[in-house]
């Protein structure tokens, strides 16, 4: 009885996929999303940006993430070797909103998918997508909780499967990432930040707080406030530099943080409530992004770092750009998808990616720390860092690795 035909199958119930699901369902179009988990799931990723609001706007999902509690949101912090310094969003070039917040992604991806399947989206939970047949109308073979196996097929696929990369796997399409591989250790903790004496440095829980290791610029560190009084803590590093991954992984994350002056003020009542994780190699790209019967989207495609909290957008940005070309393809329309989706998505992706390389060489961790930074600069960066990186009209988006070459001279 599942068998079926539909316009657009979605691989996966993340926020990329609810949003592509959600605007396809407002435009006519007849979808179905397959998810392999059941709602609520634990993710990483948890702190969003601004930008990513708009998207949530037109997918008509802001008033249900407006009402769920979460912690607001304005703005990054940066600490290193007792420098702070932050940006906050609303003060930015570009124009859209400036606010954003910070969510537990179990209960977010639940609200969003809930909040699709509400305007009408059918979503099937346990179910894996197995294998892709692509040589005439794109069909898709699923496995069900009880392991049966059924076929559905649909004009168009789109894989929003994030980690589980579904259609790189199966279509040979993965390349290695340009960036090393990094190792991130997680978890999240009850702070406590309020019973500890902070002195002159009181901490804001309207922003990520991100620090550097006071000895080793490669190694750094966040801190995601939550609204209800706990936050994710997590340390990045190269491999190598987080010791002997054998003994218990939450004695490495605090043997950092204990490395970190700050942090350890902070985090000196904290308790840690859920188990350690690890995510090891996580930066991905692919050979092909789309083509006129495929779209990867988010981390399902190319996934750089998560330093700038970017993930969530770009999975966002390339849900709404993706929609719209399959609309038009739908509707008869020829799509060039290398031109009309992969380029333009690239754009943004290239500008954090500039800014990411630049962090971990240490030229950007420069231009953060400068003492007196030129406000109109500081608001073109801050309008990227809030999410703005397909923005035509920013020279830090459109010439990113000269002007910001230009701006490292200026600071060192
Ligand atoms: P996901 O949210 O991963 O959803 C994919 C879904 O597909 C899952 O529910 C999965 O069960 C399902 N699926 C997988 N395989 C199959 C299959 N075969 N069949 C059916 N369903 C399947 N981003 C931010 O915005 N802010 C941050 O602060 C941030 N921090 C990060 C920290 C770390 C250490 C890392 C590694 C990433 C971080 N990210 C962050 C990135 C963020 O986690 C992702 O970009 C984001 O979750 C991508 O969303 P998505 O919708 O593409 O995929």
């Amino acid at each position: 009885p599942q068998t079926g035909h539909y316009d657009v199958v979605i691989i996966g119930a993340g926020p990329s996929g609810s949003v592509a699901a959600s605007l396809l369902h407002q435009q006519g179009k007849r979808v179905l999303v397959i998810e392999k988990q059941h709602f609520p799931r634990f993710s990483i990723g948890e702190s969003l940006l601004p930008c990513c609001m708009q998207m949530l706007e037109e997918a008509n999902m802001l008033e249900a993430v407006n009402q769920a509690g979460y912690q607001f949101k304005n703005g990054a912090a940066f600490n290193w070797q007792g420098r702070s310094t932050m940006f906050d969003f609303t003060n930015k070039f570009t124009p859209g909103p400036g606010t954003t917040y910070q969510v537990e992604r179990g209960h977010f991806d639940k609200l969003l998918a809930d909040t699709a399947a509400k305007q009408g989206v059918e979503i099937r939970y346990g179910d894996t997508v197995a294998a892709v047949d692509l040589s005439a109308t794109p069909t898709l073979t699923i496995v069900d909780s009880a392991q049966h196996s059924y076929k559905i097929s649909a004009e168009y696929l789109l894989d929003a499967s994030g980690y589980g990369r579904v259609l790189a796997r199966l279509l040979q399409l993965e390349r290695p990432s340009s960036l090393p591989s990094r190792t991130a250790i997680f978890t999240h903790i009850e702070d406590n930040i309020d019973k500890v004496e902070l002195g002159d440095r009181p901490f804001d829980r309207n922003k990520i707080l991100i620090s550097v290791h006071p000895d080793n610029r490669d190694i750094w560190y966040w801190l995601i406030p939550f609204s209800n009084g706990r936050c994710s803590l997590g340390v990045v590093a190269e491999p190598h530099l987080l010791g002997d991954l054998e003994t218990d992984t939450s004695n490495i994350l605090m043997r950092l943080v204990n490395q970190e002056p700050y942090l350890k003020q902070l985090l000196a009542k904290a308790k840690i409530v859920r188990e350690c994780g690890r995510l090891a190699g996580y930066s991905a790209n692919v050979s092909t992004l789309a083509t006129d019967k495929f779209a990867l989207l988010g981390n399902a495609g190319e996934f750089l770092d998560p330093v700038f909290s970017s993930g969530v957008t770009i999975a966002m940005q390339s849900a709404s750009m993706a929609t719209r070309c399959i609309v038009r393809q739908l509707e008869g329309e020829s799509v060039d998808w290398q031109a009309e989706y992969a380029t333009p998505l690239m754009r943004g992706v290239d500008t954090f990616r500039t800014y990411v390389q630049a962090w971990y060489d240490g030229r950007f961790q420069d231009v953060i720390f400068y003492e007196s930074p030129n406000p109109k600069i500081k608001q073109m960066i801050s309008a990227i860092l809030a999410g703005y990186a397909w923005d035509e009209n920013n020279p830090f988006v459109t010439e990113s690795e000269r002007r910001l070459n230009m701006i490292v001279e200026l600071c060192q």
